[in-house]
């Protein structure tokens, strides 16, 4: 969506990488309640097509009732489901007992791309979350780019020490 004539007015052309630091909402695709932030956004999991998020708001409802994975990339998993409190469209799932591989989405929300819209602050504009990546970057380059210019500090604090020591002998 973006405004048009003052009419806000959903785009689907648009593939965004959410950069770090940028802003988003996520609403239900169907009644546009807010879900959650970027904030909260841990990533995602293509193997399901979903956001994972560590926080969601009051209008996510979670199942009281339980379902065991019995098959499929969710097996032996313990999961409730997430429903829009609104319209009462499914939204994904939580998972709260996993096989070790899934460890680490324990407790997390994982809502469904497919049943999410994005608006992107500063954008104007509400794109599909389906068209939106939340890979998290790794910082591993910009620790090696930091590594890099403190050796380049310290070998020229070195130089400089050492031009400084020469000057006092002569
Ligand atoms: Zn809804």
């Amino acid at each position: 969506m973006e405004f048009k004539e003052s009419i806000l007015v959903e785009r689907e052309d648009v593939a965004e990488q959410l950069l770090p630091g940028q802003l988003a909402t996520l609403h239900c695709k169907h009644c546009h309640t807010v879900l959650g932030d970027s904030l909260s956004v841990c990533g995602e999991l293509p193997f399901l097509e979903s956001v994972i998020c560590l926080k969601v708001t009051n209008d996510v409802v979670v199942s009281d009732e339980m379902d065991l994975g019995r098959n499929g990339k969710l097996a032996e998993c313990i999961f409730s489901h997430l429903t829009c409190r609104k319209c009462g469209r499914a939204l994904g799932k939580a998972l709260l007992a996993t096989p070790p591989h899934l460890a680490a989405l324990r407790s997390l929300f994982l809502l469904r791309k497919a049943q999410v819209t994005c608006y992107v602050l500063g954008s104007c504009a509400m794109v599909k979350a389906s068209a939106v990546s939340f890979r998290l970057e790794s910082l591993a380059e910009d620790i090696h780019e930091v590594e890099q210019k403190f050796q380049a500090h310290l070998h020229a604090m070195k130089k400089w020490q050492a031009d400084s020591i020469n000057s006092l002998d002569k």
